[in-house]
């Protein structure tokens, strides 16, 4: 599969996004990782995300899905290939650029919710926009939005170890949307929750979703990855399917 070049005509920074309107939210065209020793955990991948999508990115233990989280995430760069975010190129980007445009662009949602014990929902979820440069009263109020979003705007005020499994992921889904991404990155995000639980959060993300949210939800669980309207295989670190499942 051959990938043109998107037509961007950019002139913003990391930090803003470029004028015209990118392809895709993510674009990775032949993607390899090495890693010392010469192990290759990606070999050749090409994956589209477009705006507004759902979609899982499913295989077994050591296919090389967190290494593609890493580099869909912005915290790791290609041995070789092409990484468009948001319509920039990561190869033409210092780090510090690169940072700036994780934090504009990408949300991230953990099997562990890493939530900050001893603050409140709140002050967690305004701790997502900690560099965004807003003051900290606009952090505090974004804050409640987002996690109105989430359903827990009446627990703003509770500590970590005051709200359930179920909770504590919702507020660290609330943190991940606060800066308003591009594209919500979520590793196992029901790993560490039992079914029942796991399966609201898997509405709420699909209720994200249909507001518009685009979100990839890494994953080694096939019945998570069916009830997903695209599923992207990977094993051995190639990308063995691509399927679309209209009915989920
Ligand atoms: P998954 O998330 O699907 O379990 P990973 O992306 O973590 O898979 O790993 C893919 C392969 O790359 C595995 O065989 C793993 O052992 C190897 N790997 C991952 N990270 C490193 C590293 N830092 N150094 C060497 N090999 C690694």
């Amino acid at each position: 599969m051959t990938h043109p070049t998107p037509i961007v005509v950019d002139t913003g920074t990391a930090a803003h996004p470029p004028v015209g309107r990118p392809e895709a939210v993510v674009d990775l065209a032949q993607v390899t990782r090495s890693y010392p020793g010469g192990f290759t955990a990606l070999q050749g991948v090409n994956l589209r995300i477009h705006a507004g999508e759902l979609l899982a990115i499913v295989g077994p233990s050591g296919s090389g899905k967190s290494t593609m989280l890493h580099i869909m995430g912005t915290l790791d760069r290609p041995t070789t290939g092409r990484v468009v975010i948001a319509g920039h190129d990561l190869a033409s980007l210092t780090d510090r650029r690169l940072s700036a445009l994780r934090a504009r662009h990408i949300g991230f949602v953990f099997q562990a919710f890493h939530l900050v014990p001893g603050m409140s929902a709140r002050d967690n979820v305004a701790e997502g926009l900690l560099y965004s440069g807003l003051s900290r009263a606009q952090r505090r109020r974004r804050a409640q939005t987002a996690l109105a979003r989430v359903g827990l705007a009446d627990r703003a005020d509770h500590r970590p170890h005051q709200l359930s499994g179920g909770q504590k992921q919702r507020v660290a889904i609330a943190r991940a949307l606060a800066g308003e991404p591009d594209l919500l990155l979520a590793d196992e995000p029901t790993g560490a929750l039992d079914s029942a639980t796991g399966q609201t959060v898997l509405a709420l993300l699909h209720e994200l979703n249909r507001q518009g949210t685009t979100i990839a939800v890494i994953t080694h669980d096939t019945q998570i990855a069916d009830s997903l309207p695209r599923q992207v295989r990977i094993r051995d670190g190639r990308v063995v399917a691509d399927t679309r499942n209209p009915s989920a």
